[in-house]
């Protein structure tokens, strides 16, 4: 019996609790990686991923490990990605395990992304090793962090793992648990096959890898094998491991992972949480489909250069490759010309989305405000989803609009709660519960259009919770509400990519604010540059920047030539990132200004 030794887990936990440090101790001990490979983070691939500290891209990794009794496990560890944005991927890895680690940081207990993420492990049925990490630190409280995790989440902390992944300390008694109480898998060999697809990117030299993990029957290289939603048939081209370095084998089992091409040329070909099957003895029972990830922010991004239109749209698609959560497509803009109107899950993802563009492409971009899709009734009856408020339709064609809202935990201490809940309320939050998870420890539970959140709300949270809160959302439905289209003008003309959607109340205040924004971050001209703010034709805020006379260089008193060439230098760069918006040049920074303007 292959199965007995065999143990899939994931690590789980709310983000810097220290999932990437305990996984690559546990890469060290099971010698897959090396003294020489040793780096940080081994599983954190990208660089940008290592400077955020988060892993955006899952991996698994094939184990090999002989435990205190003699005998020698596979442990299949999947790394998992640990934001709300990717929350879909994460449930689909936790569906490939038998078993999770719980680490929760013991300086700091319970976050919400804890909890997050337990519940999905337990809607998994999975078997949740509570792991208490960081006791090297002195400020670390494990008596009342294991309390917190009994009381909280129900879990049984009398035995819970005291480790320090930092320097190693009991990480061996992890890989001891795992292989105890980790249940093996089991699955019928010789079954039709039925595996799940849990991950999947695009590789310049293999296509398209797929990982999956094996409920029942076997797969072997040059197997045929079919993808149940689309029907289309494959060869297995290649079929192995991560070690983590790739290793091929010849076939897979009942409760294996691993990983296969097949010659698929994009990620369609296979999504995550399909199933994988044999042609030509498929599985009468695949698993139920899979959730097609749909984007929920928007924003513009234009190239600064017109130039650059073409090397921008490679590297989209080039992205687009290896992310099937991110959506674009060409759109064009009165003021920024041709560019893109770009989709992502959320915030996180945006972000990094734009970083990378900037870094790995070298693309110099001029992104719009983000906005939520809007739900728009037409006076006719039709409805659709608007992703961008400047497509929004006139007034008066307008039945009903209706904007996303979320549900969204935060935890934190008793101290904090009068101010989260000003923050949530001016945020036209609606209370639904809040409730003592320990004697100082808080759970507010809050309904709130998603719009409100996109702004800066993060942000704000942290500030008035200096630090201590944590977050964890998902989005529920749309709500009709009293939003209107507001506009920006600069010098007469409106400048479509400035156009935003606001709730009503909220619209004078924005409007105003934005406007302020500008006026302070437009550089200043020869002529007079006047911005206003208008719902329709109704004009709800201006502001004004007289012309301008002097020298940029006038402010250097005497001879400083260097201070003056660098002046220079600094207008001439930040020229290359304006535009020209009606007649008027806007810096970049205008338009993170305006976003930022609450
Ligand atoms: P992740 O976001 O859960 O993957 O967390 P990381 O593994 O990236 O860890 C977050 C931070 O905590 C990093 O700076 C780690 O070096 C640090 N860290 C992780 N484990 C320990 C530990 O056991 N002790 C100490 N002192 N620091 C730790
Ligand atoms: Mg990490």
């Amino acid at each position: 019996n292959r199965t007995k030794h065999i143990r899939n887990f994931s690590i789980i936990a709310h983000i810097d609790h220290g999932k990437s440090t305990l996984a690559d101790r546990i890469l060290e001990i099971t010698g897959a990686v090396s003294e020489r490979e040793k780096r940080d983070q081994y599983l954190d691939k990208m660089e940008l991923e290592r400077e955020r500290g988060i892993t955006i891209k899952s991996q698994t990794v094939r184990l090999p490990y002989t435990a205190a009794n003699g005998e020698t496990y596979e442990l299949n560890l999947i790394d998992t990605p640990g934001h709300v944005d990717f929350s879909y991927e994460v449930s689909r890895s936790l569906a490939a395990c038998e078993g999770a680690l719980l680490v929760v940081d013991a300086t700091q207990g319970v976050e919400a992304q804890t909890l997050a993420n337990v519940f999905m492990a337990l809607d998994h049925d999975l078997e949740i090793i509570p792991v208490l990490n960081k006791i090297d630190l002195p400020s670390s409280h494990t008596e009342e962090v294991a309390q917190e995790i009994e009381e909280i989440i129900g879990l049984d902390c009398t035995d819970a793992l005291q480790v320090s992944a930092k320097t190693g300390l009991n990480v061996e008694k992890v890989l001891e648990a795992i292989v105890q109480q980790v249940p093996a898998p089991s699955g019928d060999p010789d079954a039709p096959l039925k595996a799940l697809i849990f991950d999947s990117w695009y590789d310049s030299y293999r296509g398209v890898v797929v990982l999956f993990r094996i409920l029942e029957g076997t797969i072997r290289k040059g197997d045929k094998i079919k993808i149940n939603s689309t029907g289309r048939e494959f060869d297995v081209t290649s079929l192995g491991a991560f070690t983590p370095e790739p290793v091929q084998y010849k076939e897979f089992g009942p409760g294996e992972v691993g990983f296969l091409c097949a010659n698929m040329k994009e990620l369609s070909d296979a999504p995550v949480g399909d199933t994988v099957t044999l042609a030509k003895n498929p599985t009468q029972d695949p698993f139920p489909g899979f959730q097609e990830v749909k984007p929920m922010v928007f924003c513009g991004l234009y190239p600064v250069e017109p130039a650059e239109y073409e090397p921008l749209k490679t590297a989209l698609e080039k992205l687009q490759l290896n992310d099937a959560a991110f959506h674009f497509e060409p759109e064009t803009s009165q003021a920024l010309g041709f560019g893109f109107r770009a989709g992502f899950l959320g915030l996180l993802h945006m972000e990094i989305i734009q970083e990378r563009l900037e870094r790995e492409f070298n693309a110099k971009l001029i992104a719009t405000a983000p906005s939520v899709a809007y739900q728009v009734t037409n006076t006719d009856g039709v409805v659709s989803i608007i992703d961008n408020p400047s497509k929004l339709p006139e007034i008066q064609e307008i039945a009903s609009l209706a904007e996303p809202y979320v549900r969204m935990e935060i935890h934190v201490p008793n101290d904090y709660v009068g101010a989260v809940l000003k923050l949530c309320e001016e945020k036209r939050g609606i209370q639904q519960d809040m409730k003592y998870l320990t004697s100082t420890r808080v759970m507010i539970t809050y309904e709130l259009p998603f719009a409100e959140i996109v702004f800066d709300f993060f942000d704000k949270l942290k500030s008035v919770t200096r630090g201590y809160a944590s977050m964890d959302y998902e989005v529920i439905d749309f709500r009709e509400s009293d939003l209107v289209k507001l506009d920006m003008l600069i010098n007469g003309d409106v400048i479509d990519a400035l156009a935003v959607i606001v709730h009503r109340e909220r619209a004078t205040r924005y409007g105003r604010a934005v406007a302020l924004k500008l006026k302070r971050s437009i550089p200043r001209q020869l002529y007079e540059v006047v911005v206003q703010a208008a719902i329709g034709s109704r004009i709800i805020a201006r502001e004004r920047n007289a012309p301008l006379r002097k020298n940029v260089t006038a402010k250097c008193y005497g001879g400083d030539i260097s201070r003056k060439r660098k002046l220079l230098e600094k207008q001439k760069a930040g020229k290359k990132r304006m535009k020209k918006m009606g007649s008027v040049e806007i810096p970049q920074e205008a338009f993170l200004a305006a976003l930022k303007a609450e």
